[in-house]
């Protein structure tokens, strides 16, 4: 046990007790064979049941079309920045045998860094916009009939999206733009602080993938759903015609119909860590599911925001109200020399992981799936009494 927390780091976070509980005991003695989890072959037939498990229950969980297929990588988002890049431009190689452009929608420090790898890796790259201030932060979505008509099915291999931009709480619209699904070009997603907080229609993405150590579980692995096409896209070109065409060619361990074809298993897939993200979507379940998660979100993210809305002299929340992340709550306070008092009172109170990014300053309260309401409320009292003790 350990005692109550009101923890609202952006990552790694606060898992549920529970979980760790169960994950703890399997660790040392896993369905008693007098082994730990993480101590078993990732080939035995109990590892295959958790890799087996979890797909069911993700595919559950956000009602998975028999089109998209489920796998999981080691690494972490940045891992996925560059296995995005080379396996979906090999797969616009192996569709029409030409080399297509990525296109990335930029909307805060994520999505760039990932068209930066793009970039890095000599994939033809193409910002279709980037809403960067002067100032270095982000806080806005342009309208889609803004830059819609730049996308091309032909040219571009696939746009990419952060859907929720932990850094600068900007969050995609739980619908995607109607325009943007029509364009036709593969969607790929970055959900890494936001998967499992809300619904989503998986059969939009061509690619999503989700760092797992926010919301499902420690960091390691990532998860993927992919469109089963793009697999076989990719299946079509060898290494060869990709150096030919002067595309990069995926690492072994990141190509991912060789990830599927292997169920996630082609080399040693963390299995202690996937087990806890088994744990994770499995007291989703039996708790209602994605939508009454989704509830509580929206109530934890609505009653901050009004509680620093009632105060626009004092805070500033930087990103326009449409497009506020329920993930990630950003906000600064506008006097000067308010900063270390405010997170130092908070620490007094057991608020704790509110320092915002390092890059943007001010502060960030994560609000995801395991920060209990409760927590939030403690929260919400003292942003209010600050405010009116210090105006
Ligand atoms: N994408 C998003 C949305 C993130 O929040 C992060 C990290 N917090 C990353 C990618 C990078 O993840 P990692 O550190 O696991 O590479």
């Amino acid at each position: 046990d350990r005692p109550q927390s009101n923890y609202f780091g952006a990552g790694p976070a606060q898992l549920p007790l529970p979980v760790l509980q169960q994950a703890a005991k399997d660790l040392i003695n896993f369905q008693d064979e007098g082994l730990g989890i993480g101590e078993i072959s990732h080939r035995s037939k109990a590892a295959a049941k958790v890799i087996t498990d979890t797909k069911a229950h993700l595919k559950e969980l956000f009602a998975i079309p028999d089109t998209h297929e489920v796998f999981f990588l080691q690494g972490g988002g940045t891992t996925g920045f560059s296995s995005v890049a080379s396996n979906l431009s090999a797969a616009h190689f192996g569709k029409t045998g030409e080399v297509g452009t990525a296109a990335y929608l930029i909307t805060g420090s994520w999505s760039e860094k990932s068209s930066q790898e793009s970039e890095r890796l000599g994939v033809p790259t193409e910002v279709i916009f980037n809403v960067k201030k002067d100032n270095g932060r982000f806080g806005t979505i342009p309208e889609s009939s803004t830059w819609v008509q730049k996308l091309d099915a032909k040219k571009h291999s696939y746009v990419y999206l952060c859907e929720n931009e932990t850094v600068h709480g900007v969050e995609w619209p739980e619908q995607l733009p109607r325009e943007l699904i029509d364009s036709k070009v593969p969607i790929v997603a970055d959900l890494s602080s936001d998967i499992l907080s809300r619904k989503i229609n998986v059969a939009d993405y061509s690619l999503i993938m989700a760092g797992a150590q926010k919301n499902i579980g420690l960091a390691g692995l990532t998860l993927y759903i992919i469109k089963k096409d793009i697999l076989d896209d990719i299946a079509k070109v060898s290494p060869k015609q990709l150096r030919d065409a002067s595309l990069p060619v995926s690492p072994i361990a990141t190509d991912y119909p060789t990830v599927v074809k292997n169920d996630s298993a082609y080399n040693t897939i963390p299995i202690f860590t996937l087990h806890i993200i088994d744990l994770v979507l499995q007291r989703l379940l039996e708790q209602g599911g994605i939508e009454s998660q989704q509830k509580e979100n929206e109530e934890k993210a609505k009653i901050l925001y009004e509680a620093l809305d009632k105060f626009p002299e004092f805070y500033n929340l930087p990103v326009d109200k449409k497009y506020r992340s329920k993930m990630n709550v950003v906000f600064t306070i506008k006097k000067d020399g308010l900063d270390s008092k405010f997170l130092e009172e908070a620490t007094k109170l057991n608020l704790t992981g509110l320092k915002g990014h390092r890059s943007v300053g001010g502060f960030r309260a994560s609000l995801y799936n395991a920060v209990e309401l409760s927590s939030v409320k403690l929260l919400v009292d003292f942003v209010t009494k600050f405010a009116e003790n210090n105006q």
